[in-house]
């Protein structure tokens, strides 16, 4: 069964006017200072993933990192970066997707993901949900399943759920 944990925001800061004006960040470093909201989050995020078969985590930088490789660790299955431009040494495939202003860019390995694969894909924070939809299409592309998009926090005003739909979403806590 999944349990939501609402006791985990305790573990999350909110900062006004970061990194720009009228965003209000959730700050996640306090639960990173945490073993005990560590353990709580790795918990939570776990838990609707108990009796479901599970290939690989792909996870999204940077912030999606911390966890994504805990949760891959707890599963006993390989983790897989998700990069900005640049940063990854094989050959690549490329997503690019847009952003309030602007677009942005992410690349994955292409040889990372094999037809078939049942893919968890995990991020700190799902907003609008455009950066865990382009890593949706790139898992796809690659032929993987997605089993289900793993996030510890939810901003359930920007609506990212609908955007993921028809994936299977979980958070450990919504706002
Ligand atoms: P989105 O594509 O709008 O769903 O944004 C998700 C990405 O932006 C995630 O990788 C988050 O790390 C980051 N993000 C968006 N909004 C916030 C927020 N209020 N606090 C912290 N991170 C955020």
């Amino acid at each position: 069964m999944e349990t939501k944990s609402p006791a985990l925001k305790s573990y999350i800061n909110d900062v006004p006017d970061f990194p720009k004006k009228g965003i209000i960040f959730k700050d996640m470093t306090s639960l990173l200072e945490s073993p005990e909201g560590v353990e709580l989050c790795l918990e939570a995020l776990l838990s609707p993933l108990k009796n479901k078969q599970i290939d690989k985590v792909v996870a999204i930088e940077a912030r999606g990192f911390f966890f994504g490789m805990l949760l891959a660790r707890a599963l006993k299955v390989p983790f897989i970066p998700v990069r900005k431009p640049g940063k990854l040494p094989r050959k690549v495939l490329r997503q690019s997707y847009d952003l309030e202003y602007g677009s942005d860019v992410l690349e994955i390995h292409e040889d990372a993901i094999k037809s078939g694969d049942k893919i968890v894909i995990h991020d700190d924070v799902l907003a609008t949900g455009g950066t865990a939809q382009a890593v949706c299409e790139m898992v796809k592309s690659l032929g993987g399943q997605i089993v289900q998009c793993n996030f510890i926090m939810q901003l359930d005003f920007l609506e990212g759920a609908k955007k993921l739909a028809p994936h299977t979403i979980f958070s450990a806590v919504n706002y």
